[in-house]
């Protein structure tokens, strides 16, 4: 049974590419490089608050364990492999696969408590045929791992991602669920599934028509008219799931609306994660006629048994930081993320040197503070400040070096006044409460 799709994993990064040795590959730039920090810093203050806590995998896994977990179809797909010692390791390709396989280390060596709540943040190398050579991306992603097999650990995850979505205040985003099953009740599901879209293929869209056997789950998330038409009739899991799966769904459903997170049922939700059963959910944004699906995770105790052959009760998500960083900078262009601080602006050289005392007073006291000592003009400073989206600047001439006093100007109404350096630190917090 390989339920994998191409999930989140997809998402593509507007910036940052640059071609350098004939092959693309990409680097991100501070102004994305930014975007990132925050959204990472949400994550690890979510991971904190929720009791996760932080696990750092190796790059690289054994090729013979990725085997195992993919099977020959892994063989085929272009992974990156390293060599070295006549071993062969393949890099990260599944930030599921390295979290298990490190929890199994983990474990052996009395290192990982029971259950496991870890948090990890992974770069991986999707296959170059599906995404390009030298394509990576991040994932911030957390799981449960051992215990029991309580959904209660399912409706946890899945509750992190709902506070992520908020701390990271995506406009109309959703929380879908579904369930994909076991090997009791799925695999039949899928064979009469698959029946009916052979009877329909031709009715797909041109898209979907191609290797839909393939690539069933993205047909089955096709939003095309053509598709979401042969869909309606479809035979639905719901009529076959079987009476353990029907009861753990159940279970999460009901402890999702206790703890007030808001969630759709979406039928047609495949499974994102590798030999993914049960539970299944993922964290999409809508911006425009586009869907980011920005995270997305579920239940892999298979997983163990394809790496371990031995069922370990298993449930996590994998926020795509790319994906994030797309859906955050298109919904919010600059507004949230406008820097809290000020930025200093001198005039003149003895100005200068006072400025760069002043900023280091500043940013002991805890302030973020910017600059652009390296430019003369005040106006060219000032545009530095604006760009930036500082809402403050203090500016430093000769006058106010011998007066001990600072400009304090409102960069948003452009109103300033002359303040004695004393009250400058009072008068900037006062400023930036607003
Ligand atoms: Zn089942
Ligand atoms: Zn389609």
């Amino acid at each position: 049974m390989t339920k994998r799709t191409k999930s989140s994993a997809k998402g593509k990064s507007s910036s940052g590419k640059n071609s350098g040795g004939g092959e693309e590959v990409r680097d991100v730039f501070p102004q994305e490089g930014e975007v990132r920090d925050r959204i990472r810093k949400i994550a690890c203050d979510t991971a904190h608050s929720h009791g996760f806590l932080r696990i750092e995998t190796s790059p690289l896994d054994p090729k013979e364990a990725v085997f195992r977990v993919f099977g020959e179809a892994a063989a085929t797909r272009e992974l990156p492999i390293v060599r070295a010692k006549r071993k062969s390791w393949i890099l990260r390709h599944s930030p599921f696969l390295s979290v298990a396989r490190a929890y199994l280390a983990g474990v052996g060596k009395r290192k990982i408590g029971q259950p496991a709540k870890l948090f990890s943040e992974d770069v991986f190398f999707p296959p170059a045929s599906a995404s390009g050579a030298g394509s990576w991306h991040t994932s911030l992603s957390f799981h449960i791992i051992g215990g029991p097999n309580d959904p209660i650990y399912d409706a946890q995850v899945i509750l992190v991602f709902s506070r992520l979505l908020r701390a990271l205040r995506l406009q109309g985003a959703k929380i879908a669920v579904n369930s994909s099953g076991c090997k009791v009740c799925w695999a039949p599901y899928r064979k009469s599934l698959l029946a009916y879209y052979k009877r329909r293929a031709a009715d797909l869209c041109g898209e979907c028509r191609k290797g839909f056997a393939e690539r069933l789950a993205d047909a089955m998330q096709c939003r095309n008219d053509l598709c979401t038409e042969v869909r309606r009739e479809a035979p639905s899991f719901l009529d076959r799931i079987c009476a353990p799966c029907s009861r753990h769904l159940q279970k999460v459903l009901e402890y999702l609306d206790d703890l007030g997170v808001e969630y759709g049922m979406d039928n047609w939700l495949p499974a994102f994660v590798p030999h993914g059963s049960k539970t299944t959910f993922a964290a999409k944004v809508a911006v425009g006629a586009t869907d980011y699906t920005i995270a997305s995770g579920g239940r892999y105790d298979y997983l163990f048994e394809s790496l371990a052959k031995r069922l370990i009760p298993s449930v996590g998500g994998a926020l795509n930081l790319e994906m994030a960083v797309q859906a955050v900078t298109l919904q919010q262009p600059q507004r949230s993320w406008s820097r809290r601080g000020v930025f200093i602006i001198y005039m003149g050289e003895v100005a200068k040197r006072r400025a760069l005392k002043v900023k280091e007073v500043l940013r002991e006291s805890g302030l973020y503070v910017g600059e652009a000592f390296g430019k003369e003009l005040l106006h060219a400073q000032l545009k530095v400040a604006e760009k930036e989206h500082f809402p403050i600047a203090l500016i430093i001439g000769l006058k106010e070096t011998y007066d001990d006093s600072v400009i304090l100007r409102d960069l948003k109404s452009g109103t300033q006044e002359t303040i004695s350096m004393e009250r400058v630190f009072e008068e900037i917090k006062i400023r930036l409460k607003k």
